[in-house]
């Protein structure tokens, strides 16, 4: 599948980062936004836990937004970033 990728202007949240296993490995990985005026966020994420790929769109009613690996079940915070 093509990869979606918004306009940035036209988003009202927006994150592209590594995702850790639970031995701190930064084994995953997720592009995640959604655009104004929509309900579903777009995702695209390699699991940490399992390293399946999958891309869909989805809804979150609050953060930390968690979503769910089809590949192994596990749930998968996006939590907010550490200072650097
Ligand atoms: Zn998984």
């Amino acid at each position: 599948m093509a990869m979606k990728y918004p306009d940035i202007d036209n988003t009202n949240y927006f994150t592209n980062r590594a995702l850790s296993n639970k031995e701190g490995e930064k084994t995953g990985k997720i592009l995640m936004f959604r655009e104004k005026g929509k309900e579903k966020f777009y995702l695209r994420m390699k699991c940490p836990y399992c390293g399946h790929m999958q891309e869909r769109e989805e809804a979150f009613a609050k953060k930390p937004y968690r979503p769910v690996c089809e590949g192994c079940g596990k749930k998968v915070a996006i939590v907010k970033l550490k200072k650097q």
